[in-house]
């Protein structure tokens, strides 16, 4: 599932991402806020754990 992880921890994981449906070898394009796989659509959203910009107006 996880062959990725054991090349260098879980840091690779957060550079590289791999299409969870094409698999491994199948890297997913970067954007500023999310992942797309070129092959297939996938998309996956980063998360926003560092990200305390937001401008929200309550
Ligand atoms: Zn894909």
């Amino acid at each position: 599932m996880s062959k990725y992880y054991k090349i260098s921890g879980n840091k690779l994981e957060k550079l590289k991402t791999t299409c969870p449906r094409c698999g491994d070898g199948y890297w997913m394009a970067e954007h500023y806020d999310r992942f797309s796989c070129g092959k297939c659509g996938y998309t996956e959203f980063k998360k926003r754990e560092s990200k305390e910009n937001e401008k929200e107006s309550s």
